[in-house]
């Protein structure tokens, strides 16, 4: 078998398949000066509210203060408890640590790597005002069963979309369950700018303002300094990428599914345990997660002498690192950080590619 080089994601090639639509939109921002703020980030929230439907979205600097400010705009904060899933990026527990509040953390289902919502109930308690559901690896959490939970309790939902652009459960689509939705265009994300982006969406006429005057220095219009804020605001050059990449994003989402697919029907599943989708949903891949039943420095090794990247998605549980160590035990979460890895996935993989990971992964024993 001929050596092949496989990225964990390759965004050039993403980026010459779409260059001239990249190309303008960078040279408008610059002819028109139109660097921080302006009509691109304008137009790319009209753009992404139409997109997922939802009244309003507030383009900022990044994902994980997309979450900050949402939680500092519902006055969320020191001696508030926040329920996160112990399986995430940090960024989700980050935000509720940087408003004063604590993460309180619920393991995650052993199928479908979402929050339970069978243990978010045990600890829900008078000091509780929010859930962070994670809709993890592309896939949404149980969102039906977390809004009833939410009501019962009289708590604020916050998706955290940041690897969900475009998934769905129960025919709803990802950030128009919760009260408000955060979403991340970090590069590597199924929409992914070329910096730092983020945004809030949410159908909440005032807590949407309210965001933007905290993401926009505490101003209501400006110099109408309202209230303490911060600078979380996105640049046009982001905005203007972002817009002329929208246009594919369900295209790319579909050839991820495909790629989901060819590995689900060709990997060898008495090596490893693949990933299940929700029958009720549509799972995007933003990673594609399998549990090696194996070795499974040895798999991450034999993948790298091939040339074949890969990745874990995380290496530990967030109440296992030194920030929020516990002595609680999240068997699930654990099992993820201890036996899974995360291949290649991407819209340009071609077939070759794939047939030469799945050769691979199947070989090594
Ligand atoms: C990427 C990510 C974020 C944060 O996004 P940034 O834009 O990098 O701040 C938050 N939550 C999850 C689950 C993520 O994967």
């Amino acid at each position: 078998m001929l050596k092949l080089e496989i990225p964990f994601v390759d965004l050039y090639r993403q980026y010459i398949s779409i260059k001239s639509e990249i190309d303008l939109a960078i040279e408008n921002v610059i002819k028109e000066t139109a660097f921080i703020g302006g009509k691109y980030v304008k137009q790319f929230e009209l753009d992404f509210s139409n997109w997922l439907s939802i009244k309003n979205v507030v383009a900022c600097a990044n994902g994980t203060d997309s979450m900050e400010i949402i939680l500092k705009a519902w006055n969320i904060g020191p001696g508030d408890e926040v329920i996160v899933p112990a399986m995430t990026w940090v960024s989700t527990a980050e935000a509720v640590s940087n408003v004063g509040a604590k993460p309180v953390f619920v393991d995650v289902d052993e199928v479908y790597y979402t929050i339970r919502p069978d243990l978010i109930e045990a600890k829900i308690n008078l000091k509780t005002k929010a859930i962070i559901p994670v809709h993890l690896y592309g896939q949404c959490a149980d969102m039906p069963e977390i809004m009833r939970i939410a009501k019962n309790n009289n708590l604020k939902v916050l998706e955290d979309c940041a690897q969900s652009h475009g998934a769905v459960i129960d025919g709803k689509i990802a950030g128009t369950w919760g009260d408000a939705a955060s979403f991340s265009f970090y590069p590597g994300k199924n929409l992914g700018s070329y910096g730092d982006a983020g945004c809030i969406a949410s159908n909440d006429d005032e807590l949407a303002e309210l965001c933007r005057i905290i993401a926009n220095h505490g101003q209501k219009g400006k110099h109408n300094n309202f209230m303490i804020g911060r600078n979380s605001r996105l640049d046009g050059m982001q905005g203007a990428i972002l817009s002329a990449k929208l246009p594919f994003l369900n295209g790319w989402n579909e050839k991820r599914i495909l790629v989901a697919d060819y590995f689900n029907n060709n990997i060898d599943k008495t090596l490893y345990q693949l990933p299940e989708s929700r029958k009720n949903g549509k799972h995007v891949f933003h990673v594609y997660v399998l549990i090696c039943k194996g070795d499974r420095n040895k798999v991450i090794s034999e993948l790298s002498k091939m040339g074949i990247a890969s990745s874990v998605h995380y290496p530990n549980e967030l109440p296992y690192t030194k920030p929020y160590y516990s002595e609680e035990v999240f068997n699930i979460s654990r099992k993820l950080a201890k036996q899974s890895i995360s291949i290649p996935i991407f819209a340009e993989l071609t077939e070759n590619e794939l047939s030469y990971i799945v050769n691979i992964l199947n070989g090594i024993s």
